[in-house]
């Protein structure tokens, strides 16, 4: 029922979409191409020598491994939405959104085709200086802007239903926390990875830990979250960064948001050459200080919650969200490695012997972070723990 008055775009009705919102002039020459990689939703882009702007349109199925499902169409308005909220505590760091159609499943937005998807630019070698001193007060600011430290609790509990998001939660609470765990069918991993997964599944102390982090992700509802914050989310160049993609929005623990960007820099500290490595090395402390020195002075500021006047209640709640991050970014590290959907710093490995012992890695320091993850307590200990594997 949902989908009714829904069609597909093709790049004519595009066009003529953005024309019929007064975006472009109507006499205006304009070209349309469609950069989507095609597999949930299309982008088009759409342009004239004048402006140009972004429509992204959810498909009512997602296409994996060949066979298709079908997928909310509902989902292009939540992302939209989660875009307006995180703008409202970062404008600077989302792109605008110029227009919604819930009837089309799309999304007008500002185009940033200026920019690199880091996860690429990274690949190709290249530093994005501001980057994790972005990404740090996005995470701070949407995750304090969105948090019962900052609302009203009637106020928390409407956003909390407004950004219920069951069916692709569904998809992260199987992809990430359950199926790469499991002898299932959609795991997709190199025969000489064979033996190392054989243990990891007979490994019950793993998965006892394991099925502690899918808890938190199931039942703590924090904060509004990206969702799906990996570096194929975000755009940057050298002096700027925009954070795209939130259709993964929902509330949730707060160290899932900063716990997956982590697992996508120390891919980039395990795959770079020595020089590169002290740079990420560097990012994921960045991430981590940045972050903690915006949550501390919002919580500092903040006068809804008395709670956080109280000595400790910060550092508690930091240690919280440490902890949350290290799981969950060793949850990250395994199902890339394993699971359905991988990445292209591992996979675009060409030489084999060198992608598997960053494979064999990634899965023992993923293991390794999930299991000792009450006792790495700061950004030092984890680099530590990291260097045992470069
Ligand atoms: P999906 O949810 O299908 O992964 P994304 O939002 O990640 O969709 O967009 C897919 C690709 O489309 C991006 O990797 C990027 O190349 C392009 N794209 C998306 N949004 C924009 C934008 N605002 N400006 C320019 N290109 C974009
Ligand atoms: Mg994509
Ligand atoms: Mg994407
Ligand atoms: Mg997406």
């Amino acid at each position: 029922l949902e989908n009714i008055g829904y069609r597909a775009l093709t790049e004519e009705s595009a066009c003529e979409y953005v024309k019929s919102l007064n975006l472009f002039l109507p006499d205006e020459k304009m070209t349309v191409e469609e950069i989507g990689d095609g597999n949930l939703n299309y982008v088009f882009r759409i342009a004239s020598n004048r402006k140009s702007v972004i429509i992204k349109q959810a498909l009512p199925y997602a296409k994996v491994v060949g066979e298709s499902w079908p997928l909310t169409l509902k989902r292009a308005k939540l992302e939209a939405e989660v875009l307006k909220k995180h703008g409202e505590a970062v404008p600077h760091l989302v792109p605008a959104v110029l227009a919604t159609d819930e009837e089309l499943a799309l999304t007008v937005m500002e185009d940033l085709s200026h920019l690199t998807i880091v996860r690429e630019g990274l690949i190709q070698g290249n530093h994005y200086p501001k980057l994790s001193a972005d990404i740090g007060e996005y995470l701070a600011k949407t995750l304090f802007l969105t948090s019962d430290f900052a609302l009203h609790p009637f106020e928390k509990k409407k956003l909390v239903a407004k950004f219920s998001n069951p069916e692709l939660c569904k998809i992260t609470e199987d992809l990430v926390f359950t199926d790469p765990f499991f002898d299932v069918e959609t795991n997709d991993f190199e025969a000489g990875l064979a033996e190392s997964v054989q243990q990891l599944w007979a490994n019950d102390k793993l998965k006892l830990e394991v099925a502690k982090i899918k808890y938190a992700f199931l039942t703590e509802a924090e904060s509004l979250l990206h969702g799906d914050l990996h570096t194929g989310s975000i755009f940057a160049s050298k002096y700027e960064t925009k954070v795209i993609d939130p259709e993964f929005g929902f509330y949730g623990p707060i160290g899932f948001d900063v716990g997956q960007y982590i697992a996508h820099l120390i891919f980039q500290v395990l795959v770079r050459n020595e020089n590169d490595r002290m740079v990420i090395r560097q990012q994921i402390e960045e991430v981590w200080d940045v972050f903690s020195y915006h949550f501390s002075e919002a919580w500092q500021n903040s006068v809804v919650h008395p709670f956080t006047k109280v000595p400790g209640a910060l550092e508690y709640f930091l240690a919280k969200v440490f902890k949350d991050a290290i799981g969950v970014a060793g949850c990250e590290l395994i199902r890339r490695t394993i699971g359905l959907s991988h990445v292209k710093d591992l996979d675009g490995i060409e030489d084999s012997s060198i992608r598997l012992d960053v494979k064999q890695a990634t899965i023992q320091l993923g293991s390794s972070l999930i299991i000792n993850r009450e006792n790495i307590v700061t950004i030092s200990q984890l680099l530590k723990e990291l260097e045992v594997y470069t």
